[in-house]
Formats: C-alpha cells, sequence, structure tokens
C-alpha cells in the first residue's frame, strides 16, 4: 500500500496583497517543486470545518484529521499539555499557561515576561503541589509557555480564563461558566492556585535578578483554554493506518500523541522560520518505510502572517518549496500520496485567522490529474477536486490508496 505525506502548513491561505501587486504570498511566491506537484496533481480549495466558521488551529487540524472538533474538543489546554509531553488522565482540566509580568495593581504588563528563556524554574515550583487534595502538575514550554494540569475528583472544565488575553488590562478571577458545584469548585481552586504561584513567584531570585537588570519579571501565571480529554479512538483504530507525527510546536505534537501517532524528533525543528524543514520532508521521506500516514506540520506560515509579515511568509514558502523538492522523484513514479494544504488562511494584512478557502494538492498515485498547473489560491480554484470539507480528506486520500471501507455490498 502506498504511504500518505500529510503535510500542513499552517495558515498557508492568504489574501491579495497591494505590495505584492494584488497576489497572495502563496502566489507571489516562486514555487517550482509546488507547481510541479500541482501538474501531476488535482487540486482544489478547502473548508477545513465549514464555510465561513473561522477557525482556530486546534479545531482545524482535528477537522482535517477526521475527528469532528464538536464532539472531541472541550478547550485547547489538553492538547497544548499532551504536546509538553503530560499524560493526561481521564478527568484532568488541562490549561495552556503563560508567565506574565504584572504591576503592583495587578494590571497586566507583559504577557509573555519578556520571553524570559525558560518557565522551568517556576513549573518546577508547582509540579507536585496539593490544593484541597487536588494535585497540580506543571511542566514547561518553550519561552514564557508553560501548560498547567489539575488532577483530583470533582473537577470541571466550564470555567473561565484568568487570562485577559490584552496587555494593559487587569488579570481576571477564574469563574464558573455554571452553577454546578464542580464548576465552581474548579474555579476556586484556579484562584488559589494564581495566588500562590504570584507569592512564589514575586519572591522568586530569579525575578529579583531580573528586576535588578531592569527586564520584566515573571510573577504571575496566566491560565487560559480549560479542557479535558474527550473519549478519542486512535488513528489506527478509526483508519487502519499506522501513523507518526514530525512537527516543532507543542499543540501540533499533542493532537497527533492523543491520537496515539508516534511523535518524531527532527533537530532543528522549532515552529519557527528557521525550523529544520528540509530535514522534517527528509524523516518523512524514511519514515514511509515503516509508516502509512506521515503528518508533517510547518508552523511559521500562519506566525509570520500574524504578525503582518507577508515578504516574510512568501520568502518562507520558497523555502518550503525547496525542501520539498526531493518528494518529486517519489509523486513523478506514483511511489507514494502527498498531500499539501493549511488548517486554515491567515489573512497577512487583517493579522487573523479568516474563513477563506485554502488551496489543496494532492499527487502520487491514483490520483486523477486536473488541468491546473500552479499552486496558489486563485489557480486552485479551477482544480478537480473543487470545494472539499476537511472532514473528508483523509477519507479521499484513504481511496486513493484503494482501500477504503465498502458502504453496502
Ligand atoms: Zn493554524
Amino acid at each position: 500500500m502506498k504511504p500518505i505525506i500529510f503535510i500542513i502548513l499552517d495558515g498557508l491561505g492568504d489574501r491579495p496583497i497591494k505590495e505584492l501587486n494584488w497576489q497572495t504570498p502563496l502566489e507571489a511566491a516562486q514555487t517550482p517543486n509546488l507547481d510541479a506537484m500541482a501538474q501531476f496533481g488535482i487540486t482544489g480549495l478547502i473548508h477545513t470545518i465549514e464555510r465561513g466558521i473561522r477557525p482556530g488551529s486546534d479545531v482545524a487540524h482535528l477537522s482535517i484529521l477526521g475527528y469532528d472538533p464538536r464532539h472531541y474538543y472541550s478547550g485547547r489546554g489538553p492538547f497544548e499539555a499532551s504536546g509538553y509531553g503530560i499524560q493526561l488522565q481521564s478527568g484532568d482540566i488541562a490549561f495552556r499557561g503563560n508567565l506574565a509580568t504584572t504591576n503592583d495593581k495587578f494590571i497586566v504588563v507583559d504577557r509573555r515576561a519578556g520571553r524570559i528563556e525558560s518557565s522551568e524554574p517556576f513549573a518546577k515550583l508547582l509540579n507536585g503541589i496539593e490544593i484541597d487534595q487536588v494535585k497540580v502538575i506543571a511542566k514547561a514550554g518553550l519561552n514564557h509557555r508553560i501548560a498547567v494540569v489539575l488532577r483530583g475528583p470533582g473537577l470541571s472544565d466550564q470555567i473561565t480564563d484568568v487570562d485577559p488575553h490584552l496587555v494593559n488590562k487587569p488579570v481576571l478571577r477564574c469563574q464558573p461558566k455554571n452553577d454546578s458545584s464542580q464548576a465552581k469548585f474548579t474555579a476556586a481552586i484556579v484562584n488559589k492556585l494564581i495566588d500562590h504561584a504570584h507569592k512564589l513567584f514575586k519572591e522568586h531570585p530569579l525575578n529579583k535578578k531580573r528586576v535588578k537588570n531592569k527586564q520584566p519579571p515573571a510573577n504571575y501565571l496566566l491560565v487560559r483554554g480549560a479542557g479535558k480529554l474527550m473519549n478519542f479512538k486512535s488513528f489506527f483504530e478509526v483508519y487502519g493506518l499506522k501513523s507518526a507525527c514530525i512537527a516543532g510546536a507543542g499543540l501540533y505534537k499533542g493532537i497527533a500523541r492523543i491520537l496515539g501517532m508516534e511523535i518524531t524528533d527532527v533537530s532543528g525543528a522549532n515552529g519557527k522560520p528557521d525550523s529544520n524543514i528540509v530535514g522534517k520532508i527528509k524523516k518523512a521521506i524514511e519514515l514511509t518505510k515503516t509508516y502509512d500516514f506521515i503528518f508533517v506540520h510547518i508552523k511559521a506560515t500562519d506566525s509570520l502572517a500574524e504578525d503582518g509579515k507577508f515578504a516574510e511568509k512568501m520568502h518562507f514558502i520558497e523555502k518550503i518549496d525547496d525542501a520539498i523538492a526531493p518528494l518529486l522523484p517519489f509523486v513523478k513514479n506514483r511511489r507514494l500520496i502527498v498531500s499539501v494544504t493549511g488548517d486554515h488562511t491567515t489573512a497577512s494584512d487583517l493579522r487573523i485567522h479568516t474563513a477563506d478557502e485554502v488551496p489543496i494538492l494532492v499527487a502520487g498515485f491514483g490520483v486523477r490529474t486536473d488541468h491546473v498547473e500552479k499552486f496558489g489560491e486563485r489557480p486552485c480554484q479551477r482544480g478537480g477536486l473543487g470545494h472539499i470539507q476537511g472532514r473528508n480528506l483523509i477519507d479521499f486520500l484513504i481511496n486513493l490508496r484503494g482501500e477504503s471501507h465498502l458502504y453496502g455490498n
């Protein structure tokens, strides 16, 4: 059976930009390899969730991997925590967290504490403590990021964020979203944890040193995205595909781990514009010997657009194009199936995710080609895939392998 390499370029889609002569970054980029794949493949546009819905990266990934977020999503926390390597248990409530800087009136001055080098010393202070018989698990991520999990009986994810999501705003108190005793109990635990963390953090020698050096101290823990782990069937159970994931950023590793994919490491794969994407593609080709489905995630297309850096996004797409060149011979010989798309559009002019469809190409074994010869938002409008829904993509790819489940007989 032919293996599938499933490449997600986060926030790939974009809108026409004046400075790019009213082209999108993908259209303006020089992409001979992606264009060759479009020639050897079929193209189209994908609604990763539903027409008109602006997707977050977490729900968009669930949807394009065939897991309906309406059933499988209760907040981003569990996916982040899992991506940091925390083994979640049923009943756990997980959060995304930031180390932040507040002033003495609890106004947020810096949501990322000056992108502090590491949250490790602070995570260590919280990891393992107990509040009213609820255990706290804390694990450091990159820079200011920290995952927090509450473990114990009677917890609920129906609680609000502590993070106001903006600077110059006061921190929020965690509130129950309903009248249940579980939600009230959990909100009270969160507030106790935050207050306790503040007391510990502000006295930490590292923060005293930061203040002395005129750096923002990491004196506050902002948590958000509370969620519980839903009951997932593994990717193998659902599709019968042995799968692996190559990703730099925590969220995507977390989703993959929860779906039972093997997480593989590539040195220098960091989710940033200087990520080792050449190494990622090389690794993906290597993994086709052992796995049926290799999920490759590349993040910076999204982050550059969120910073309004459309020219950098364009150049980054050109870098990706160079990196995928080794896939071409496999595609031309129909030795594997390659799918390239994004999880949503990130409009560089608006600096947000939008509901605009995302270009998609599928090339290689079993593909009926269309007449599109360039990979881009406009050329893909004429593609043979038409407008495909995210939730149908994996079934479409499995059909190419010739092994989908027969409906009826
Ligand atoms: Zn995304």
